[in-house]
């Protein structure tokens, strides 16, 4: 046990000095489903949880081919040519069926990658959007206990991931195109709702009148939108990722925004609740997976699933029960 707390205690100052190595450490022990490795988890995330109030974080969702590693690629080389350091997580539920994250992938990101200020990690696999966005969530602790000020946290919108990643960023930027129709692109009309700014990329070549319109058409559409909390008006830019065009003018954005809503106190207000609701969820979860582990309740779970297809209880009848039985 005291040799274990010693190697914790050294995790934690090596990741505290910006370690990477430390830092990817860390990470893998908060995605290990390991007992032991959960409980060092906890003790480092309760350790770096001081020194991870300054930085920003950034959600970053659209389809599949809208250019989102692009993006991060270009968009986070200026932020390191700016002096920031910039860590990049992903949240990506599916990968633990497709076997492997295509999101947050280091070769989708080769220049990044190479760069020592920025820190890039895979999606965690998890059996859950919950069990990816806890992992998610305590990575996001640790990149800023190590000194990473800007988190990119990259999605596709595969079920409910964005609002996810909504609901642990400071600010939510959905990627678009010009030229395709919203069924196209199957955007849904909640993520609009979210998005505090909507950047058309591709706006290159042929593109930029298309895209042009679409800015146009995108601001139109968000009068009808209803006023944010936070009392920011979600912009509508236009950008090459590929030629790294109007890059400098979203991060531009993206600090009026970080200015406008410390001011106002949104800032802070926003981070409470979603530890609020991060407080919930854990519960939630925690409940959940304590009944359903629990040997009696799962021997008795057979037992009423087979009265069922007898006929011989009804779904409430048989919940109660279960229930009783915690
Ligand atoms: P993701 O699936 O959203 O991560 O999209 P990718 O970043 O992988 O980009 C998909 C394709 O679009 C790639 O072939 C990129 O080279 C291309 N692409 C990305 N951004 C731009 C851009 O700004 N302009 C142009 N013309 N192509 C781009």
């Amino acid at each position: 046990f005291r040799k274990k707390k010693v190697s914790i205690e050294q995790l934690l100052k090596d990741l505290l000095q910006g370690n990477k190595t430390a830092l990817g450490k860390g990470i893998t022990l908060i995605e290990s489903n390991q007992l032991s490795h959960q409980k060092q988890a906890e003790q480092l995330v309760e350790g770096a949880l001081p020194y991870s109030q300054k930085s920003i974080r950034i959600g970053i969702t659209g389809v599949p081919g809208v250019g989102k590693s692009t993006f991060i690629e270009s968009f986070g080389s200026y932020l390191i040519s700016e002096g920031k350091k910039v860590a990049v997580l992903a949240v990506d539920p599916s990968s633990s069926v497709s076997h492997g994250s295509i999101l947050g992938d280091k070769t989708r990101m080769e220049n990044l990658v190479k760069e020592s200020n920025a820190f890039i990690r895979p999606s965690p696999s998890g059996d859950s959007l919950g069990g990816v966005a806890r992992k998610t969530r305590e990575s996001i602790i640790l990149c800023e206990a190590a000194g990473f000020d800007v988190i990119l946290i990259e999605t596709v919108g595969v079920g409910q991931s964005e609002t996810t990643v909504h609901s642990m960023t400071d600010f939510f930027l959905l990627l678009k195109l010009a030229g395709a129709g919203d069924e196209l692109q199957g955007i849904k009309r909640g993520i609009v709702e979210m998005a505090d700014a909507i950047v058309i990329n591709k706006a290159d070549g042929d593109n930029q009148k298309p895209a042009r319109d679409a800015k146009l058409e995108f601001n139109r559409a968000l009068q009808l939108y209803p006023a944010k909390e936070s009392e920011w008006k979600p912009e509508v830019k236009l950008c090459s990722a590929l030629y790294n065009e109007g890059i400098p003018e979203v991060w531009k954005m993206i600090s009026e925004y970080r200015e406008k809503t410390a001011q106002n106190g949104y800032f802070e207000h926003n981070r409470h609740q979603q530890n609020k609701f991060w407080l919930h969820q854990t519960i939630n979860d925690h409940l959940k997976n304590r009944f359903y582990n629990d040997p009696k309740i799962k021997s008795a779970l057979e037992e009423q699933l087979q009265l069922i297809e007898e006929n011989k209880t009804t779904a409430f009848a048989a919940a109660k029960y279960l229930l009783s039985l915690d």
